[in-house]
């Protein structure tokens, strides 16, 4: 087994976090919060401390104890809580998100519809809160837009990776040619050095040099990439395994995070031989061995060793998800979509204009048959009645992979990559729901789901000497629910208040709906 270099991570970084929390008060200028005769749920201690109440002073946790040990507190602005019947567990955490996107808007569109996706964005921060998460790590963020989300008042604690694409590889192939090596974080190829402009020097671009740049920001970790080209789609040059080595080797030297984007069969046993903290994504392209049932002795293989390894799992099922259900129609007659986004969206969302990514999908299930047989390991009549044909062979090959890790020791951590794709499917905060939903689905216990949203995620991120739990000295980012999660999964959507850095929302004030 891997021993998780902890004390590096919390040695070794330095602490924008603590010192926030230092002036959280003077920032708010909050009351204290005292939650009385609440039932206590905490993933990292065994059953519920029923009766109990929490104090929470200058957005942080001061005290927990039985309702009649908690001492009078004489402050003339105590807020009070009455948990009477109800349940306090900790805020949830989704590690993978992308924020201040174009709310599934592309090209002349979003500057036509500019106001709509201001106003996507004023939202998106109240909708995250909504559905419980008071902490998001975006894993492909810069620096300035973290900075200016941290600008909100109402909103998630945000932390941030920082991407490292190889050279011409996913990350950033999709960049015009020209601007594409504009990030200094880029890692250089020197097999391709014939198409990389002369300005940008390997010396910049080698594993340490790059860690040692995102060492002096914020970021908590570092994101590689392991694609080839979505099974077939495009053809991306990829990194080799000592490359990917030196970058975990050097970024565990820095307390940074490795996260390595990867979902392909031999994407995750790069994972394993090049020994990252954490996998972005489920393994759903079983190259070779699409068409077969149970799971192959190959696929197997990789996911005792990715356990063995203790790599954390994002299995990120509404990736997959968003692209099929983009083909229903029905998905946006869903009334919960009002709670994030305005009425206005969802009908460009039903316009002809808002259907162009459902276009592009069919249009490249229809122009690429081979792709299409791939992903679904068997011959097929490429129809394009037959759109969510790929997505859901997928899905199905997925959660086998799911069911699999937490049946032998598999280790989640919560992430359910908003927005995977342009796609209104991935509705910021919901999507986290049904992420919760559709793992549930697969057989992960409510326990490990839990754990998964809360303290898991915490220590895999290195963020647990903050938030995860509800301890003395953490911050105080909490939910009220009106049911227990380690009973049932829909505790998720019974939450009547979002507590965040010890400001109570209402839950109902966090949605839109308008009248
Ligand atoms: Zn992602």
């Amino acid at each position: 087994m891997k021993v998780w270099p902890r004390s590096l991570i919390l040695s070794g970084r330095k602490t924008p976090f603590a010192l926030f929390v230092l002036y959280a008060s003077s920032v708010f200028g909050q009351s204290s919060l005292l939650i009385e005769n609440v039932t206590v749920i905490s993933a990292e201690q065994p059953g519920v401390k029923a009766d109990t109440s929490v104090l929470v002073q200058n957005g942080i946790i001061s005290r927990i104890g039985r309702v009649a040990d908690m001492p009078e507190v004489a402050e003339p602005d105590l807020q009070r809580l009455d948990g009477g019947g109800q349940f306090l567990i900790p805020g949830l955490i989704d590690s993978h998100v992308h924020l201040g996107g174009q709310a599934g808007l592309e090209g002349a569109e979003t500057a036509k519809k500019s106001r709509l996706i201001d106003e996507f964005h004023q939202a998106e921060p109240r909708s995250f809160l909504a559905f419980g998460f008071t902490t998001l790590i975006d894993v492909s963020a810069t620096p300035a837009r973290v900075d200016a989300w941290n600008r909100l008042t109402t909103r998630p604690d945000l932390h941030y990776c920082i991407s490292m694409p190889f050279a011409n590889g996913y990350g950033m192939a999709f960049a015009p040619e020209d601007t594409r090596f504009d990030t200094p974080y880029f890692l250089y190829d020197e097999k391709q050095a014939n198409q990389i402009p002369e300005k940008h020097v390997l010396s910049d671009h080698t594993a340490e040099a790059v860690i040692e740049k995102i060492s002096q920001t914020d970021a908590i970790c570092a994101k590689v990439y392991y694609e080839t080209g979505f099974g077939g789609l495009f053809d991306f040059p990829v990194p080799s395994v000592q490359l990917i080595r030196d970058v975990v080797t050097h970024a565990q030297n820095a307390g940074l995070v490795t996260l390595l984007h990867g979902n392909s069969l031999e994407a995750q046993r790069f994972a394993v031989q090049s020994r990252v903290d954490v996998l972005a994504h489920g393994l759903w392209h079983w190259t070779g061995y699409n068409g077969e049932a149970g799971i192959p002795d190959a696929i197997r293989q990789v996911l005792d060793d990715v356990v063995e390894a203790d790599i954390a799992y994002q299995p990120t099922l509404q990736v997959l998800f968003g692209e099929r259900d983009i083909f229903l129609p029905e998905f946006l007659d869903d009334i919960r979509l009002e709670e994030v986004y305005s009425s206005e969206l969802i009908d460009w969302y039903k316009s002809q204009e808002g259907g162009w990514f459902r276009r592009r999908l069919k249009k490249n299930y229809v122009n690429n048959p081979k792709l299409v047989e791939a992903f679904i390991g068997a011959e097929q009549e490429t129809d394009s009645r037959d759109t969510m044909l790929p997505s859901e062979a997928g899905i199905d090959r997925l959660g086998r992979v799911v069911t699999y890790l937490h049946d032998n020791g598999g280790r989640f951590a919560f992430g359910t990559d908003t927005p995977s794709s342009p796609t209104y499917a991935n509705p910021p905060g919901y999507n986290g729901l049904m992420e919760i939903r559709r793992l549930a689905s697969f057989g992960v216990s409510p326990e490990s789901i839990f754990a998964a949203l809360t303290i898991e995620n915490a220590r895999v991120f290195g963020i647990d000497d903050t938030v995860g739990s509800v301890e003395v000295g953490k911050v105080a980012n909490l939910l009220i629910t009106g049911s227990n999660p380690m009973v049932s999964i829909e505790a998720y959507d019974d939450i009547e208040w979002v507590i965040q850095r010890g400001e109570a929302y209402r839950r109902s004030s966090l949605v839109q709906i308008e009248e």
